[in-house]
């Protein structure tokens, strides 16, 4: 049978009675009697009361360099049997012994490991944060001036920008006044017939930036313009435009 586990020795060890395949067993194997004795040893001076550290007895010593020579690759090959021929019986009791520790140890060397794994991700992870992003090519298209309709005052600009396979239009104006509504950005065909929607602005400075499918360019909506939207039940624009200006080279 395979060696008991080190609570059933250490309640040996204790004087506890085993069923009688451990206790067989024990009586039979050098390796497990010797733990048992060196357990009961321990316990019977610390029992005592000496006050000094207690040397760890010669067997656990043993275990703990037998478990190193396992886990460095010089110990068995995981092929051994259980148990030798008769004559090599001690030699492999000692073999099935140690693979038995090793394996009671295996859980705690699997969260080390994973420990480890989780810190080298952790190191990759802060190097990746750490360094800028890899910069993508940003290419401008075409831009606009974004003008009122009645003076032609300036109040904005518009640039259709290729950003990696994306294609943009960054919008930046300078506080455009929606009323009491909603300031909405659209692109209006050369036609001066259709238009869509890309999307709301929200009032205030600084760019904002719209997805933009690049046929709409294309098929010639290439003109800029931003609305005053009520709200109210009606998709379409408004007529209200406060701005306007049409994407060139
Ligand atoms: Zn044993």
């Amino acid at each position: 049978m395979n060696h008991p586990d080190d609570d059933t020795l250490a309640a040996l060890a204790l004087g506890e009675t085993a069923d009688g395949r451990t206790a067989t067993h024990v009586a039979a194997c050098p390796v497990c009697s010797a733990e048992v004795e060196a357990l009961r040893s321990t316990l019977q001076l610390a029992r005592s009361g000496a006050p000094e550290l207690i040397a760890p007895p010669p067997s656990v010593h043993a275990a703990v360099l037998a478990a190193l020579d396992d886990e460095s690759g010089n110990g068995p090959a995981d092929g051994v049997p259980e148990a030798g021929p008769a004559a090599g019986a001690a030699v492999g009791d000692e073999l099935a012994h140690r693979r038995a520790r090793r394996e009671r140890r295996l859980p705690l060397g699997w969260i080390a490991g994973a420990a480890a794994a989780g810190l080298v991700f952790g190191a990759v992870g802060t190097r990746v944060l750490d360094q800028d992003p890899a910069p993508t090519p940003t290419t401008v298209l075409a831009s606009a001036s974004l003008d009122t309709l009645d003076t032609g005052a300036r109040l904005g600009s518009a640039e259709a920008v290729r950003i990696g396979p994306e294609l943009d239009l960054d919008v930046r104006t300078a506080g455009l006044d929606p009323g009491d509504g909603y300031l909405e950005v659209w692109l209006i065909n050369r036609d001066l017939t259709r238009m869509v929607s890309i999307g709301v602005l929200r009032p205030g400075e600084g760019t904002q930036r719209f997805a933009v499918d690049e046929s709409l360019i294309e098929e010639g909506y290439v003109i800029v313009d931003i609305s005053r939207e009520g709200f109210d039940d009606k998709p379409e624009h408004s007529g209200d435009s406060v701005v306007r200006g049409t994407l060139a080279l």
